[in-house]
Parts: C-alpha cells; sequence; structure tokens
C-alpha cells in the first residue's frame, strides 16, 4: 500500500500505567468537515477514578460533558469514547483485555456501551492513555493512528479504496503500520465495513493479530451501532501501536498476588471446562441444545422455543467446525480460549465468492440468532452469514433478530414480495436471506436499506409505506427501548422480562441473564427475589465494564465445589470467584476493597448512566416497553405447541381454560402477564431506588455521591410527588 498522506500530527510523551492508571486521556477531535483536527491530553481526577472507575464509567463522564441534551448521535459533538480500566492489560489472570465503547446510539437515541475482546485497550493504556475520546466528523476518509511507541497521534488521510470491508482494513493495515511479520501483533485495528455507513446496525471489529495463523481476528463491540458512528464521522479505522506488553505493564501493587490468583484459575479451567461449559473446544456456541432443551432457543421470531433440527446445529457440529488445539484467547493469558474459529472455509456466495477464510465465530447469539431464530438450521450457512456481517460491519444479534422480524411479517402477508425488492424473506429461505444481507451492505435497494434502520423503524415504514398492521408488529417485534432483543426466549421467565426489558440499554444479555435461576431452578420465588436479582446482577456485571474485565470467566467456569458449599441464588454468584476479583482489584490499584464495594462501585454508574438517558429525553418507565411477545404466546400456532403447558399456566393464574377458545386463553393469560410485569416494575424500581417512573431519587444519587448540581437540577425538574412510593 502507498504511503498515506498526514493530514496532523502531535507528539506526546506516554505517561506509564501505575496501579492500573496512566491517569491521562487522549481527545482527538475531527473538527466539522473542516479539516480542524485537535489533539489534547487530559487528566484524570482522584474524583473520576473514585466515581467512575474505568471503562464505561469513564465513557460516561466524558461523553456526558462532550454532549448536549439536543445532541444526535449523528451530531459532530457525539463521541465514541474507548476504554479498558484498570485492571484491563494484567495477563496473569484470564480475561482481562476487554474495550468499553460509550457513544448516542442512532438505534436507542441515547448513550449505548459496547464491548469486545483484541487488543486495542491494553495497548491504549500502555500507549499512555486511559481512554480514547473521538469527535467531530472528517473531511474525508482518515485513519487515526496512535503510535505508543514514539509517542505520536497521527490523523492520515485513507488511501483504501477498494474494499472497505473490515477484514480486508484490517489485515491492511496490520500489514501497513507494522515493521515485519513479528510487529504485526503489536498492532490493534478498531474498524466497521461498508453497511455501517447506512445501517444502524454499524459494529465496531476490534483486532489482534494471531500469529499461528498468520491472520488478524476480530472482535465484535457489536450492539447499539458504534460502527455506525464510527463511520458517520469519516473515520475507516483507529489504529494503535504498541511494542513493550509485560506481565507488568499495568503497574499493579502487587504483581505476585495476579500470579497466585491466575494460577489457581488456569488450574480450575484445565480440571473443568471438559466436563462444564467446554468454553475452549466449542465457545458459546455449547448452548445450543441447552437452549433447545429448555425451551429457550428462540426459533421463527422467538415463537417456539425448540425445533426438531436442532440435531443440525448441535454443538458438537459447530465443534467439528471450529480448528480445536488453538490457543483461542483474545488477550494474553486468556486460557479460558473461547474465540473459536474456522479452518479455512470457503465462501459460496456475495464478492469473496470462492474465497478461503477465517471465520471468527460463531458464538452462541449468531448460531441462534443467524440460525433458528430465522429458521435456519445449517451451521454451514450461518458460518458465511456471520463472515459477511462481521465483514460489512453488521451486529449479528441485531441482524439476526431484525430478520426473524422480517420473516414473520412476509409470513403474514404485512408485507410482501413487490415490497421486498423480490425476494422471498419466509424462513428457512437461504438463498433469499443471505440475498438481504449482501443487500443491506450494498445500501442501494430500498427495502433492505429500511430493515438495516433497526425493528423500531420498520414498524413504522412498514405500516406508513406498506400498510402494514402496527398493532400486529408490535406484538411480535422484540425490540426494547429500540434495541433488538438478544437470542433467549424470555417468555416463562417473569426475572427474565427484567433481564431484558428493565436495562439500561435494551434487552442484551449482558446485564442479567436469569433464566435459569428463575424458571429452571426455582430460585427467586417472589417478587422481592426477582427485584434482589435485578438489583444484584446488572451491578455485578457492571462491575466488569469497569475494571476491563470479560465476564466469561466468572461463571463460564466454576469451582468443583461451587453448588456443594453454596445454594441458590448465592451459588450463582460464584462467591470463590467474586473474591478473586476483589483481590485482583485490590493487587492491581493498591486499594482494600471488599466484596460489597464491587456493588457500590457500580451502583454509581448504573445510576449515572440511568440519568444520562433521563438528560436526552429518555430514561422513563415509558421507555421500558415490554412486547407482548415477551411475555406468552401472540398466535394460536404459539398456544398449540404447548397447549397443555399453557392452560397449565391460565389455572395457576386462577383462570379455568375450559370452554375458552385458544384466541380468547391467549387473551387472558396476556392480561394476566401485563399485570404481573407492572408488578416487577414497581418492585425493581424500588429495589434500586428509583421512583414509580423509573428516575433515580435524589436520596439515591446523594447516598451514591454522584449529586453533582446538573444531576440534581436535572432529577429536580423529573422527580414528581405522584410517582414516589413514600
Ligand atoms: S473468555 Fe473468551 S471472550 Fe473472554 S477474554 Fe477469554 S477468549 Fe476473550
Amino acid at each position: 500500500m502507498e504511503k498515506m498522506k498526514t493530514l496532523a500530527e502531535w507528539k506526546y510523551t506516554p505517561a506509564v500505567s501505575r496501579l492500573g492508571y496512566t491517569r491521562e486521556t487522549l481527545y482527538v477531535g475531527l473538527g466539522n468537515r473542516d479539516g480542524d483536527y485537535r489533539f489534547e491530553k487530559r487528566p484524570v481526577s482522584d474524583e473520576m477514578i473514585d466515581k467512575f472507575i474505568g471503562g464505561r464509567g469513564f465513557g460516561l463522564r466524558l461523553l456526558w460533558d462532550a454532549v448536549k441534551p439536543e445532541t444526535k448521535w449523528n451530531d459532530p459533538e457525539n463521541e465514541i469514547v474507548i476504554s479498558g480500566g484498570p485492571i484491563c492489560g494484567i495477563t496473569q489472570y484470564p480475561g482481562a483485555g476487554k474495550c468499553y465503547s460509550v457513544f448516542l446510539s442512532p438505534l436507542t437515541e441515547q448513550t449505548y456501551n459496547s464491548n469486545a475482546g483484541g487488543y486495542f485497550a491494553p495497548f491504549l493504556k500502555f500507549s499512555g492513555f486511559d481512554a480514547f475520546e473521538l469527535q467531530g466528523k472528517a473531511d474525508r476518509e482518515v485513519i487515526v493512528f496512535v503510535d505508543g511507541d514514539n509517542g505520536t497521534v497521527q490523523v492520515l488521510e485513507s488511501n483504501i479504496t477498494e474494499d472497505k470491508n473490515a477484514y480486508a482494513v484490517t489485515e491492511c493495515l496490520h500489514e501497513y503500520f507494522a515493521n515485519d511479520e513479528k510487529d504485526r501483533k503489536n498492532i490493534s485495528v478498531v474498524s466497521s465495513g461498508q453497511a455501517a455507513a447506512h445501517s444502524f446496525w454499524g459494529c465496531m471489529n476490534f483486532s489482534f493479530y494471531d500469529p499461528r495463523r498468520k491472520v488478524a481476528r476480530l472482535k465484535q463491540a457489536g450492539r447499539g451501532g458504534g460502527g455506525t458512528v464510527l463511520r458517520d464521522k469519516g473515520v475507516l479505522a483507529l489504529v494503535v501501536k504498541m511494542s513493550h506488553v509485560t506481565g507488568t505493564s499495568v503497574g499493579p501493587a502487587n504483581p505476585d498476588a495476579l500470579s497466585k490468583l491466575g494460577g489457581k484459575l488456569h488450574k480450575e479451567i484445565r480440571d473443568f471446562d471438559d466436563v462444564q461449559c467446554q468454553m475452549r473446544t466449542i465457545g458459546t456456541a455449547h448452548l445450543n441444545e441447552i437452549m433447545n432443551d429448555y425451551d429457550l432457543l428462540p426459533v421463527h421470531n422467538y415463537k417456539f422455543g425448540r425445533h426438531d433440527d436442532i440435531g443440525n446445529i448441535h454443538s458438537t457440529e459447530y465443534k467439528k467446525r471450529f480448528a480445536q488445539g488453538m490457543p483461542d484467547g483474545c488477550w494474553y493469558g486468556c486460557s479460558l480460549s473461547c474465540a473459536k474459529a474456522t479452518p479455512p472455509f470457503k465462501l459460496t456466495t456475495g464478492p469473496w465468492k470462492g474465497r478461503e477464510v477465517i471465520v471468527d465465530g460463531p458464538e452462541y447469539e449468531t448460531a441462534a440468532g443467524l440460525g433458528s431464530n430465522v429458521g435456519i438450521f445449517d451451521p454451514e450457512w450461518t458460518i458465511e452469514a456471520n463472515f459477511y456481517a462481521d465483514h460489512y460491519g453488521i451486529d449479528t444479534i441485531s441482524l439476526g433478530t431484525g430478520t426473524a422480524f422480517v420473516c414473520e411479517c412476509y409470513e403474514l402477508g404485512l408485507i410482501n414480495r413487490e415490497n421486498t425488492g423480490g425476494l422471498e424473506l419466509k424462513f428457512g429461505n437461504k438463498s433469499d436471506l443471505m440475498e438481504l444481507i449482501h443487500r443491506i451492505a450494498a445500501g442501494t435497494d430500498e427495502f433492505a436499506r429500511i430493515v438495516s434502520l433497526g425493528t423500531r423503524k420498520m414498524k413504522k415504514i412498514f405500516s406508513e409505506k406498506y400498510g402494514a398492521d402496527r398493532k400486529t408488529m408490535e406484538d411480535i417485534a422484540m425490540e426494547g427501548q429500540g434495541l433488538e432483543a438478544s437470542e433467549y426466549r424470555c417468555q416463562e421467565s417473569i426475572a427474565q422480562w427484567g433481564g431484558y426489558f428493565l436495562t439500561l440499554k435494551g434487552p442484551q444479555h449482558d446485564e442479567a441473564w436469569l433464566i435459569f435461576m428463575d424458571m429452571v431452578n426455582k430460585q427467586l420465588p417472589t417478587y422481592e427475589d426477582k427485584a434482589e436479582a435485578l438489583f444484584y446482577f446488572p451491578n455485578f456485571r457492571l462491575w466488569f465494564s469497569l475494571v476491563g474485565l470479560c465476564k466469561l470467566p466468572w461463571n463460564d467456569i466454576e469451582p468443583e465445589d461451587n453448588h456443594t458449599k453454596y445454594k441458590g441464588i448465592e451459588a450463582a454468584k460464584v462467591p470463590e470467584h467474586v473474591q478473586n476479583y476483589v483481590e485482583i482489584y485490590n493487587a492491581v490499584t493498591g486499594k482494600n476493597v471488599v466484596k460489597e464495594d464491587l456493588i457500590a462501585m457500580s451502583e454509581k454508574v448504573y445510576n449515572f448512566e440511568r440519568i444520562f438517558n433521563l438528560r436526552m429525553g429518555k430514561g422513563k418507565r415509558a421507555d421500558h416497553n415490554c412486547p407482548n411477545r415477551g411475555l406468552g404466546p401472540v398466535f394460536e400456532d404459539e398456544w398449540n405447541a404447548r397447549p397443555e403447558y399453557f392452560d397449565g399456566k391460565l389455572k395457576e393464574a386462577g383462570i379455568e381454560p375450559g370452554g375458552l377458545s385458544v384466541r380468547e386463553k391467549i387473551a387472558r393469560l396476556q392480561t394476566h402477564r401485563r399485570g404481573q410485569w407492572e408488578q416487577l416494575v414497581d418492585k425493581v424500581y424500588a429495589r434500586r431506588g428509583w421512583n414509580r417512573n423509573g428516575i433515580p431519587t435524589l436520596e439515591t444519587v446523594r447516598r451514591l455521591g454522584i449529586d453533582y448540581p446538573d444531576v440534581v437540577e436535572l432529577l429536580e425538574k423529573n422527580l414528581k410527588p405522584e410517582d414516589s412510593f413514600a
């Protein structure tokens, strides 16, 4: 590749990380399409560290200061803030390379945060920065390059003109910025793909170089449209280079303690992974048949929870297709190594038809979303769809759920072949569904463009443009706050209704996954129990996003005696691993926290994020929408798939099903469950210290120490006496 033209350059002296922090952040301003590029090093205060910790917390704080209440996702002042957190970059304990991106989302029109593995966040920290703020819009297509080795930040004019998709761009930039083959592992690239230039489902691909396979691998910050924001800013890629990584680069207070804790977990993984989740051989796709067994697998837009063809997508089918015996960790030291990839896989469609590629994934969410949910039980199809989605920069979960919605609309006759540009978008139609993905990427077909704006917009446009029935679409569209749901069917778990639809950012699986605890193990019998779980787990899970850790080594591997030593909800917390995290945090930062402090740290940021959404005109009870399909059957065929089961549910609710038609039964169960939903909402809000309208109270923000004047002013405007629980 020819040398790229430098549009702007800034030299700095990289700060060294001590106790997990460099105490400096990097600001890059791209101007407002006027070539006014700006660079700044900003200090990190003690207050920032105490209240916002790092990662997502830093992202939210910096974004708050950057935007106004009226800022839209595509305004120049919107930022993408990327940050790891104090623990990010250690190499002794599995799962310590995670990166958190925070931005205003085109899909939800409020704050969003999305995480990915790969080497970007650790390299950024070792280049001297706890966070990277990217603001403005470039006047041409650019690449922003942070060279931590030489203390230089550059805005370069991109000369990649032919293939602007992720695998091509990433490979090209690993080569361009490396001195030789060995140096490629010192580069990490963040890119999206051509679809992100017009779709709201744009994902960000974070890379790391795999020296054994000699390819750049991709991990996705998939959700919320971060890739769309990146492309809207005119940025083709962000690149960081860092050659000096050691086991003590974060500057830990007690490296020996880290090695000891890491050694214990490595042994646990070696001893038990094969008999527990098989993360090292199958990754998260081990869930496919488990979800099917418990009626939780999304089939045909979440209508059903299981399918006779499950054998075709059984985890053993994926195991066969993943390369085995490779150390597939997405950061140094992750022996859980779940970042599975295929051996060279020959593509059969699209612009790269006939090429052999290494495909990263599919993980469970992709296997289900671009599998059973769209009625396809063919791993080869799913692997190809996974490849192109990543390559084009499309979030596979939103794509899967959004496309499943399209298929159901098509089968119900709400849209037709004339509307879809000639595609027959029935469940299971492999060729036409693959063609839709290619059309979304191309951005020239009107229907594909509408689809790629997301499910919430589809409902509006389908009804206005094609006359589709809005009420039916509202019933069946599995979205909340504008975000498509993750790939678990939540109808039969009241706690998981909240786990999806009482979240900060929409129905995403990383906040609370309570289905097994609630529905299968019956560990949350009362509303108080469910509310407690919907307080503890979202906060505990959020803690990972503050410090730069991956959640999977928390509970996808467990100590052998976890379930004999602890029972119920306590066992689900995996107390021994929680204690490990307490000790890791102390060993890095030199602090002396206890386990209750982890929740206290998270609660500050959890509430700050909720208040941020209020500031953006959202964040109230009305925004916590739950569709009818999320609560129970909507159509007769759903009921008739399990008639005795649902009749039993009516009886439990004190409703005698005898003499009622199926339609009447559905209506009665829906009414009953809607009442249960409202009870759940009240209990959860009260436990979180919010009022009936879902707004944190003044007592809550004062208790948490986030009662900043602008926060208090905003709350005073929105808190109404009639919404109080008192
Ligand atoms: S468990 Fe998997 S996703 Fe998490 S850090 Fe390890 S390889 Fe990456």
